[in-house]
């Protein structure tokens, strides 16, 4: 039998049938991965533990014609307090959520991989909300499709002060190209601050989070636009986000 042994992080999963279970792994060696999981839903399977969303496993997969099917998996690390904190596993849904729909298959993204087992320890431990978006600032920058946060997309001039920003454009705008750009929102010197410190954010760094609450709500609303616009549709995430904090 042809199999093979990844080391992953839990990132969906869907149940199909009596007991069986679609999951989509996010590994180090290739990516992204879906492989049927036949019967983890039974509490007696040895499977049932390790193949919970958040989980980092390694797993023992047999290829499949069409689909892979995991027979083999163990817990390297587990995240109880995500599942025991509603606003916890809402952030981090959002952060999984977001990697999921922007991610393809198959294409091996070892920094993904790495972002993904740094940020579960500090959704589960930190304020998630600022974890989620350090870890989804930090997904885009790798996956090419972040805006230019800190240079004019226009002229190219580092940013002083405040400034726009426009989502079509694909970033800042300086206050002299303001005329030039399409469909610009303001973009304040504290925001600009707050998503530099994000990007360069280390998460061996463990010192107290330092963010002004305002700023990172203004960079949550901004950057959920900003994914909105690139996926389309809204993320389940935000509605139950939403929902919890309406309680
Ligand atoms: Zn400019």
């Amino acid at each position: 039998m042809d199999t093979f042994t990844v080391e992953a992080v839990v990132l969906r999963t869907d149940d199909f049938g009596d007991a069986n279970r679609v999951v989509t792994l996010f590994t180090r060696e290739f990516g992204k991965l879906e492989a049927n999981a036949y019967g983890c839903r039974r509490s007696r399977s040895p499977l049932c533990g390790a193949l919970q969303m958040f989980n980092h496993i390694t797993a023992t997969l047999v290829h499949g014609t069409k689909v892979d099917t995991i027979r083999e998996a163990d817990i390297i690390n587990f995240y109880d307090a995500l599942t025991a904190d509603l606003e916890r596993l809402g952030y981090a849904s959002l952060l999984f959520e977001i990697v999921n729909r922007m991610t393809l298959p198959r294409q091996s993204e070892l920094e993904t991989f790495e972002l993904l087992t740094n940020a579960l320890p500090a959704l589960s431990r930190r304020n998630p909300q600022i974890a989620a978006l350090i870890g989804a600032c930090q997904f885009m920058e790798t996956s090419g499709v972040q805006l230019n946060f800190s240079r004019c997309v226009h002229c190219g001039a580092e940013l002083v002060g405040d400034a726009a920003i426009s989502l079509i454009d694909g970033g800042a705008v300086c206050l002299d190209c303001v005329d030039a750009a399409q469909d610009c929102r303001p973009y304040p010197e504290g925001l600009r601050r707050t998503f530099e410190t994000m990007l360069s954010f280390d998460w061996r760094d463990d010192t107290k989070l330092m963010f002004n609450s305002r700023q990172v709500n203004a960079a949550e609303n901004f950057f959920l636009d900003y994914v909105r616009s690139i996926i389309g549709t809204n993320l389940k995430s935000i509605e139950f986000l939403q929902a919890i904090q309406m309680r």
